[in-house]
């Protein structure tokens, strides 16, 4: 079976894809610096540890390895602090790219699969949002993984390369089977914090911003479970080895909650009362995003085996009962 590298492996979308590679047949070689990403999470994989930015250890790792694709998760992903410190993103998130795809193109190898983001559609004009929805991020990590896009346009232009993005909406759940879990550092998601409140590790979750134009003033977001974006990344892989040439897809479930909505459901699955306070709106939030994925369902044939906002939840909240610290800090 063909092998795979897989920047950012050992980080939470990463870690649960490389499962469903294993699953399907394939040979991974995991490639991350563990700026964020758990070296338990990939314990069982081969690891090379290095930079995006690394140009010698990337020639390294397509001279060792057959590599005939690259699923590309590596990238910082907080939406907040990117409008605080938006240099550290554009250098990771952007040049950190293009050194990976110059490294590709110099080994002759011609398929990606990115994570790209809902983020990229900022405040949309329609919801649910397709494809071909306007693209005007309102945060800097938006803009990132937007260019990125632009640039994977460009190298299928000039040299070939043939590339699918992936418009993760909010992933959320876990894997507890595969022993893995949501766990940033620090954590800045909405459920993960909430299962720590559940926990008794934090003492409320900060609702932020009630005043937004909504049914119940709070943002609206369409959670998808992590094993449903994993399974649409084998499916993207097949797709490219089929010949697919440059595709953008969205992945969501077509269903909008609202952040009360979702504090909700916390409080239903892990029976804790939660408590929530209103605080401000973190800036660069858009208000609403929801998928339409029609065109993944069609054209990958993909379809979420757990769209269920509690199955989600609830998958989440039993990883995180067993490893109530998350992931040990030292490779299992
Ligand atoms: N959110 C919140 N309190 C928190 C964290 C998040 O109210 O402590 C809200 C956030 O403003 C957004 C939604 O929850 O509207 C989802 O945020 P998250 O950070 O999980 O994902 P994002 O949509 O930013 O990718």
């Amino acid at each position: 079976m063909p092998t795979v590298l897989v920047t950012g492996g050992a980080g939470y979308i990463g870690s649960h894809t490389l499962r469903a590679l294993t699953r399907a047949g394939y040979e991974a070689v995991v490639y991350d610096a563990f700026l964020k990403g758990h070296p338990a999470a990939v314990a069982d994989y081969r690891v090379v540890v290095g930079e995006l930015s690394d140009r010698e250890r990337l020639e390294r790792v397509f001279a060792e390895f057959p590599i005939q694709a690259v699923l590309h998760f590596a990238a910082f992903i907080e939406a907040g602090e990117s409008v605080q410190d938006p240099g550290k993103y554009y250098r990771n998130n952007v040049c950190g790219t293009l050194s990976l795809l110059e490294a590709m193109v110099r080994a002759g190898v011609r398929q990606c699969v990115f994570s790209s983001s809902a983020a990229v559609y900022g405040d949309p004009e329609e919801v649910p949002i397709p494809e071909t929805a306007p693209t005007r991020p309102t945060n800097p990590y938006g803009r990132t993984k937007l260019m990125v896009g632009q640039i994977l346009d460009d190298f299928h232009q000039a040299y070939g390369l043939r590339s699918i993005s992936l418009r993760y909406f909010n992933a959320a759940g876990a894997s507890p089977d595969d022993d893995l879990g949501e766990d940033h550092h620090p954590e800045t998601h909405l459920i993960p914090i909430l299962l720590e409140v559940a926990l008794g590790q934090r003492d409320h979750v900060d609702i932020l911003g009630n005043d937004y134009p909504t049914p119940d003033g709070t943002c609206i977001r369409d959670y998808i479970h992590v094993c449903d974006l994993a399974d649409a990344h084998v499916l993207a892989l097949q797709a490219l080895e089929r010949g697919a040439e440059r595709e953008v897809y969205n992945l969501g479930n077509g269903q909008g909650f609202s952040v009360l909505q979702v504090v909700e459901t916390a409080r239903a699955v892990t029976g804790h009362p939660v408590p929530a306070q209103v605080a401000p709106r973190r800036p660069g939030d858009p208000l609403w995003l929801v998928a339409a994925a029609e065109k993944a369902r069609r054209e990958l044939g993909w379809t979420p085996r757990f769209p269920d906002l509690r199955q989600i939840i609830a998958s989440a909240w039993e990883w995180r009962r067993r490893h109530p610290r998350g992931f040990p800090s030292e490779p299992a």
